[in-house]
C-alpha cells in the first residue's frame, strides 16, 4: 500500500537530502520492503526464525528515487510555489542577503502561460519585495499591456532574489546559489513561454555567453532539470531589459518584434499599438 509522508517529515527529509548535496552526494534511493503480517508464534517457531534462511525471507526490494524538493508530487502550482517560498525562508545562502531589505520571490499568476525573468531586484523592488515595480517595472507593465495581457496574467521573477549592491550584475556564485529556486518556480508553473529580459538573465538561463544581437530573434527549448518528465518544457525568447530600453528607447521597436514572436507562439491577437 502506498504511504505518504506528513509535511514535517517531508521537510526534514528534504533538509537531509540538501545537506547530502552540499557534501557532494547526489543519488538517493528509497528501499521499500513489504510489511509482513506475523502470526502468533510458538517458541519453536521463534527459534526457527533465528535461522539465516528464514530471516532473509523478505519480498524483493523496490528501488524508488526520491526528490530533494518538498514541492515534488504537487500538481497544484499554488501549493508548490508556497512550499518553494517556505524552503527559501529568510535566506542567507549567498552574500546578497547582507544588504537586502526584502527577498523578491516573484509575483503573478501561478498558472501563467508566460513568464518574464529579469536579472535581480533594484532599490524599489528591494523596498517593496516585488519584482519590476520601479521605472523599469512601469515599462514592463506597458510591454505586457501592449501584448494584450495584464501584469496579473503573467509571472515575473529574477535570477537572484536579493538586490545586488549598487545594482551591479549578480556574481556567478550568487546566481548559481539562487537560480535553483527560480528553476523550481519554473518547474512548478510550467509556462508555455519564458521571456528572458536582458543579457544577464538570458546567459544565466541558457548557459550561453553571447551578445544580445545573437541571443535575440529565435526560440530556445527550456526545461529545468528537476521538472516533471511529463511536461515538455517551455520555449524561451530573449529581449532587452526594460531598464536598457529606458536608456536607449530606440531599441523599443526591436523589443516589440521579440514580443510579437512570443504573441504569435501563444496565439495572442496582436493589438494595434506597440510599446510606448
Ligand atoms: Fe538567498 Fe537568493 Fe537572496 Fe542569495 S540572492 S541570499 S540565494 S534569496
Amino acid at each position: 500500500m502506498p504511504r505518504t509522508l506528513d509535511t514535517q517529515t517531508r521537510h526534514a527529509l528534504a533538509d537531509r537530502v540538501r545537506y547530502c548535496h552540499e557534501m557532494g552526494i547526489y543519488d538517493f534511493y528509497r528501499r521499500e520492503t513489504a510489511v509482513i503480517d506475523e502470526p502468533a508464534q510458538s517458541h519453536s517457531d521463534a527459534q526457527e526464525e533465528m535461522s539465516p534462511k528464514k530471516s532473509a525471507a523478505v519480498s524483493p526490494a523496490t528501488i524508488v528515487p526520491i526528490s530533494p524538493y518538498p514541492e515534488h508530487g504537487f500538481t497544484d502550482p499554488i501549493s508548490a510555489l508556497k512550499l518553494i517560498r517556505e524552503d527559501l525562508g529568510d535566506c542567507t545562502r549567498c552574500k546578497l542577503h547582507q544588504q537586502r531589505n526584502k527577498i523578491v520571490f516573484g509575483v503573478g499568476d501561478p498558472h501563467a502561460e508566460l513568464m518574464f525573468v529579469g536579472e535581480g531586484p533594484g532599490a524599489d523592488e528591494d523596498a517593496q519585495g516585488e519584482p519590476f515595480v520601479g521605472r523599469a517595472g512601469q515599462l514592463l507593465n506597458n510591454m505586457i499591456k501592449a501584448m494584450g495581457l495584464r501584469r496579473e496574467d503573467v509571472y515575473i521573477a529574477n535570477i537572484v532574489k536579493c538586490r545586488p549592491p549598487g545594482n551591479r550584475q549578480p556574481e556567478r556564485d550568487e546566481s548559481e546559489t539562487c537560480s535553483p529556486f527560480l528553476m523550481r518556480q519554473i518547474a512548478a508553473i510550467k509556462p508555455k513561454a519564458i521571456v528572458a529580459l536582458g543579457a544577464t538573465a538570458a546567459k544565466n538561463l541558457l548557459a550561453l555567453n553571447a551578445p544580445m544581437t545573437e541571443l535575440r530573434g529565435r526560440w530556445y527549448d527550456f526545461k529545468p532539470a528537476a521538472a516533471d518528465p511529463a511536461w515538455p518544457g517551455a520555449r524561451l525568447a530573449v529581449t532587452y531589459h526594460p531598464a536598457f530600453l529606458l536608456r536607449d528607447p530606440r531599441q523599443k521597436g526591436e523589443a516589440w518584434r521579440d514580443l510579437q514572436m512570443v504573441m504569435k507562439y501563444l496565439g495572442i491577437e496582436p493589438p494595434k499599438k506597440a510599446v510606448e
